[in-house]
């Protein structure tokens, strides 16, 4: 194959493949969903064998019903599977491809009651929604053009490559949970995040509290939602900004008669 037809079938893929996220940003996408929802699926299988569910019922009850309230919120008929996993040292939560949830029981240490959990809760389901782990991973491929041509052949054959790729790029099952997103993704998913709870009837002020919370909490290893890239303080900013028409958004779901009670 010579350059010039490679470089016609890199922009042929790039063309094609950007779509636009909810806030409209375009992206990069060179996986379909349905592809993105079965990776998500086999690394939520992955992780459940690695650290085991909590037994505690209450616990995951109270974290169920939080879940649930966010995501009956959503468009589409994808069916939410919330595991709540035992393991206290982490401060962490995470949502994939496929309508997949994971929550740590070391979370519920900081975050303090319903609105704070939802606020994490809404932030990573924010991240799938605008199918920010699709775009890191398109990005990831498109940066090395032997991947980007192996995801062409992805993206037609409909073959089973795409684990092969991950593993190529050793994501392997941290893809869309350990590594941290860049700053607009965090930006983006924050703010889908905080319209989402406050749609469910849960405090959007809940977001900016427990963000006080981690920053008081500090902590040696960043969690996703704790990513790097924006400070507590421009974060905090950030969600104040969207704090008026959030508290709007809160009243009316309010009025409907959404106060969820979880606990
Ligand atoms: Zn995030």
């Amino acid at each position: 194959m010579n350059k010039s037809l490679i470089v016609v079938l890199s922009f042929a893929v790039m063309t094609l493949s950007c779509t636009t996220s909810p806030t409209g940003k375009s992206q990069l996408q060179l996986v379909s969903e349905s592809r993105m929802a079965q990776m998500g699926a086999d690394a939520y299988e992955q992780l459940k064998e690695e650290t085991p569910v909590t037994k505690d019922q209450q616990v995951t009850e109270y974290v169920n019903c939080v879940a649930s309230a966010i995501t009956a919120e959503l468009e589409g008929d994808t069916t939410w599977e919330v595991s709540l996993f035992d393991d206290d040292k982490q401060v962490n939560a995470f949502a994939l491809p496929g309508g997949k949830i994971g929550v740590y029981t070391g979370l519920l240490g900081v975050a303090d009651n319903q609105d704070q959990l939802a606020s994490v809760i809404g932030h990573e389901v924010g991240h799938v929604l605008a199918r920010h782990g699709s775009a890191r991973y398109s990005a990831n491929l498109a940066s090395q053009v032997g991947l980007l041509l192996g995801a062409v052949a992805i993206g037609e054959s409909g073959s089973d490559n795409t684990g092969l790729a991950v593993a190529a790029l050793g994501l392997g099952v941290q893809f869309g949970i350990l590594l941290p997103y860049g700053r607009s993704h965090e930006s983006e998913a924050d703010g889908i995040g905080l319209d989402l709870m406050a749609r469910a009837g849960f405090d959007p002020r809940g977001s900016v509290a427990l963000w006080q919370n981690m920053s008081a909490e500090g902590g040696s290893q960043p969690p996703e939602f704790l990513s790097t890239h924006p400070s507590h303080e421009t974060r905090i900013d950030d969600l104040n900004a969207g704090m008026d028409k959030a508290l709007q958004t809160y009243e009316q779901a309010q009025a409907q008669g959404k106060k969820p009670q979880c606990g």
